[in-house]
């Protein structure tokens, strides 16, 4: 499994006469990255790999090396919040409040209950495009699974009509420690172009409501070309881009030498007077980061 933590990719292309754009990305690898990263509970996986996925699929818009997107859901159900962030390379990272959250499936559908453990809640959309101020937006959840909430970000807050699909397969395993893997994960988004007819959003919207869920397509070995292939028959879907996509964080001692100078010069001085050292902890990648004694002496001076 550790040598596929890179073999995701993201696909993009037009259909219904270039009046639509299509991105697909296929994430498992980078879900199971998270599990291994924060040993997230079958929930928090589904939940916290839908946003790794919903970021990956905003991703498409970033053009520089220094654009991100962050999803952040501040929600009051036992999961306690996620963050997700994204770059211009396909690179993701994020994480989870709590990443044991452990609820009963769902009666309804005996699927995991991505929304009970998110609960009420915003979802804020920040994209760092280079401008002087991110752009920030912000709306309610819907009903907190994820993929929904994203469109009707899309459409409240960038008036960009989409249909969203997020998908995490969570399956049980003989050779995973935790029990349980990620079978399959990904997702798609579809969105409307400038002077597209209204009527096509909601021939999107059914279509999708009728197709199978993309991880049940996924898991039987379809690629997600193929999946947007199969969803998009007849409405003339030509592939315009394949790229890779992971689970990559940034951090580094420099930025984490940041961290520590922006805490102020009297609580660094207590550190190193106290605890003659540091520990930083990344929250996105578990990496640990020590510094000495003698190491936050000289970022004092
Ligand atoms: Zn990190």
């Amino acid at each position: 499994m550790k040598d596929l933590y890179n073999q995701d990719y993201m696909v993009t292309g037009i259909c219904a006469d270039g009046y639509a754009r299509v991105i697909g990305a296929s994430t498992r690898n980078l879900t199971q990255k998270m599990l291994d990263i924060h040993n997230t509970s079958p929930v928090a996986s589904a939940a916290l790999g839908r946003l790794l996925t919903g970021a990956v699929l905003m991703s498409n818009q970033l053009k520089n090396d220094t654009d991100s997107i962050t999803l952040q859901v501040k929600c009051q159900g036992p999961i306690g919040g996620l963050i997700a962030v994204s770059d211009a390379h396909g690179n993701v990272r994020g994480y989870c409040q709590n990443p044991h959250v452990d609820l009963p499936l769902r009666a309804s559908d005996g699927k995991l209950d991505v929304s009970g453990a998110v609960g009420v809640g915003v979802l804020n959309v920040m994209k760092d495009l280079g401008m002087k101020e991110p752009y920030n937006g912000t709306v309610e959840l819907l009903s907190g699974e994820i993929a929904e909430d994203l469109s009707y970000y899309l459409i409240s807050s960038e008036q960009v009509p989409s249909v969203v699909a997020l998908g995490v397969l969570v399956m049980p395993s003989e050779t995973a420690a935790c029990g349980y893997e990620i079978a399959a994960a990904g997702g798609y988004m579809i969105q409307l172009m400038p002077g597209a007819p209204e009527s096509l959003i909601d021939a999107l919207e059914q279509r999708v409501a009728g197709f199978l869920p993309v991880t049940v397509m996924l898991n039987a070995g379809a690629t997600i070309t193929e999946v947007c292939e199969d969803l998009l028959r007849g409405l003339d879907f030509q592939v315009q881009q394949e790229v890779p996509c992971g689970y990559n964080c940034n951090c580094s001692k420099e930025r984490m030498e940041k961290a520590l100078i922006s805490i102020g010069k009297t609580e660094l001085q207590a550190i190193a007077d106290e605890d003659h050292g540091a520990e930083i902890v990344c929250h996105f990648c578990n990496t640990r980061y020590r510094f000495s004694e003698e190491e936050l002496r000289k970022m004092l001076e």
